[in-house]
């Protein structure tokens, strides 16, 4: 029998059969040449990313992104081979290296990233797959399309020197889960032209692609030969806006799970947790959840985030603290270790994800992703 001790203060169940789900649903709703790149930083927006990785590999995903090399060398050590990785923060002095070895696919924004490249293809020996990306707007990284021209010359020489191979050209959203947000259809002009300025050049890219969760949600135009969903294959909305998970054909993959530690009466006007910021109204009981801001439970939502314990939905009374925080339980009495869901499905009645977002003004993504290392993550449905 597994050991459940380490698991009895939190865990974060995961169910693959849930991220499984999500991609097969984001694939019934592509034209059927378009890939799916499942994208797995940040170790699965907080799941596990290789086993989230292979689990969405199983489910017919094609390609997997990161954001950095390092995060995308550890899937190729943890024999994920055979399939394109792709990553795309690369800071100067990264394995070039070993990104050409491993065969990674190599986002690069300007000419020092080129040359960077192309100088480890010459040490190597090897042929790096560069994908050149556009700024078609969103203002953070990519190339500028003052820029561009020159920069899909030079990709041209270090191809026709048989250092690199441009198999991609790519772009990103600012607005997408702003539906109608005039900043989309500029940006796919924009992307269009840089497209057609490389591929008049001579650039045959094996995928053309600018689409995230939102884009794939709802912008078919956006799809090009690829997509690249993140918070969507973990069965979250990227944005109320768009709708809850279940409106838009997703399963949470993540339940994040306490079990109270202690259960008390205590008296009307009782101050509790630090700065006393809530204090009793009459005798009551409270339940104390051994999860806090250390395990990225999001001290904004103090007096905020909602807790479903023994069927009711409580909120969190007064401030998240570390490793701890509170909630009054209004005179009921649940047995000390009974389960307490922070998050996981609407479906099954427990708060969500997106309402830790709205209870600490903040975004889904930051919650899912922020769930620190101490909490164990259980995989369920492998
Ligand atoms: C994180 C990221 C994605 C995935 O975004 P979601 O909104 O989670 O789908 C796609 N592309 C790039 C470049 C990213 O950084």
């Amino acid at each position: 029998m597994t050991d459940t001790a380490p698991h009895r203060r939190a865990r974060a169940e995961i169910d693959l059969g849930a991220l499984r789900a999500n991609v097969r649903s984001l694939r019934a709703r592509l034209a059927p040449r378009v890939r799916i790149m499942a994208v797995v930083k940040a170790d699965a927006y907080g799941h596990g990313a290789e086993r989230c990785a292979r689990a969405a590999l199983d489910a017919g995903a094609d390609w997997l992104g990161t954001a950095t090399p390092q995060e995308a060398l550890a899937l190729r050590a943890a024999g994920i081979t055979g399939v394109p990785v792709m990553c795309w923060l690369w800071t100067p002095g990264d394995p070039w290296d070993q990104g050409i070895e491993a065969g990674l696919d190599m986002s690069v924004s300007g000419r020092w990233a080129l040359d960077e490249v192309t100088a480890a293809a010459r040490r190597t020996g090897g042929t790096a797959r560069i994908q050149l990306k556009a700024d078609t707007g969103l203002g953070r990284n990519g190339c500028q399309p003052a820029d561009w021209p020159a920069l899909v010359a030079a990709a041209l020489e270090a191809e026709k020197a048989g250092l690199v191979k441009v198999t991609g050209l790519w772009s990103h959203f600012a607005c997408a889960d702003e539906p109608g947000h005039p900043s989309i259809a500029a940006q796919l002009d924009v992307f269009r032209s840089m497209l057609d300025h490389a591929e008049k050049a001579g650039i045959e890219p094996e995928v053309r692609h600018i689409a995230n969760s939102p884009a794939t949600l709802t912008l078919p135009e956006a799809h090009f030969d690829l997509v690249r969903p993140g918070i969507a294959v973990y069965g979250v909305s990227p944005s109320p806006e768009l709708g809850t998970s279940a409106e838009l054909g997703l399963r949470p993959v993540m339940t994040l799970k306490a079990s109270v530690a202690l259960v008390k009466e205590v008296p009307p006007g009782h101050g509790v947790s630090y700065g006393h910021h809530y204090v009793t109204g009459g005798e009551t009981t409270l339940g104390l959840i051994p999860v806090g801001y250390a395990d990225g439970v999001p001290r904004h939502a103090s007096g905020r985030g909602p807790v479903l314990v023994d069927g009711t939905v409580r909120t969190v009374a007064g401030r998240v603290a570390m490793d701890q925080f509170v909630v009054d339980l209004g005179g009921d009495r649940p047995a000390p270790g009974t389960e307490a869901v922070l998050f996981g499905s609407a479906e099954r009645g427990e708060p969500t994800a997106e309402d830790w977002a709205v209870a600490a003004d903040t975004i889904a993504y930051e919650i899912v992703t922020r769930i620190g290392a101490r909490v164990p993550r259980v995989y369920l449905g492998e």
